[in-house]
């Protein structure tokens, strides 16, 4: 991404103060979708980055990474696959538990959602401590396929979700 572009899709960005829950700075990135030149960078982007590399899947987390996840997908010619929070998925599932700051979360699967030793793209909207992130990649290695890289469009640096991946190739279009 040129740097122009970088500091437009900052600037598009909304920070909210305070939301959900006091101290956290919520980075907004509604703001940055529907502004047409602006969803155009972020999307292509991605694509650019992630096109011709042999990715089968790309895994979305619930339920922002799913709007960044169907868009690459069908620009990179790979199919889209959902993580969702648990009890939204029809089929038999593959599930993984994680620790949030207070209590525990679980996301899932479907079970059948790809091959083996598929290459997978795990994205979703922002990186913060990787808890989320890092179930997804359990998830896809549950069913025994690659991780190729996961995809963030901001990450929180502070938070070192980077390190918490170690041994994974982390991609963020923005540091905060
Ligand atoms: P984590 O599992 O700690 O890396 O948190 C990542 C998930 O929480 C992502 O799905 C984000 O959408 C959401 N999230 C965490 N912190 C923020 C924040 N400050 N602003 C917006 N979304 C956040």
């Amino acid at each position: 991404m040129k740097i122009e572009e970088k500091e437009k899709i900052e600037k598009l960005i909304r920070s909210v103060e305070d939301f959900p829950e006091k101290g956290v700075i919520f980075r907004d990135i509604t703001t940055a979708l529907k502004d047409k030149e602006g969803l155009k960078i972020i999307i292509k982007d991605f694509t650019d980055r992630y096109k011709n590399k042999g990715i089968d899947y790309v895994v979305g987390a619930d339920a922002r990474g799913f709007i960044f996840g169907a868009a690459i997908a069908y620009n990179i010619g790979a199919g889209f696959v959902p993580a969702r929070k648990p009890g939204k998925l029809p089929a038999e599932v593959e599930s993984v538990e994680y620790s949030l700051e207070y209590g525990k979360n679980s996301i899932e699967i479907h079970k059948d959602a790809f091959e083996k030793n598929s290459k997978i793209l795990i994205v979703d909207d922002l990186l913060a401590t990787g808890g989320t992130a890092k179930a997804m990649v359990q998830l896809v290695e549950k069913l025994e396929a690659e991780v190729y890289e996961l995809a963030f469009m901001i990450e929180l640096s502070d938070l070192k979700g980077r390190e918490f991946l170690k041994g994974y190739e982390v991609y963020s279009q923005l540091k905060y």
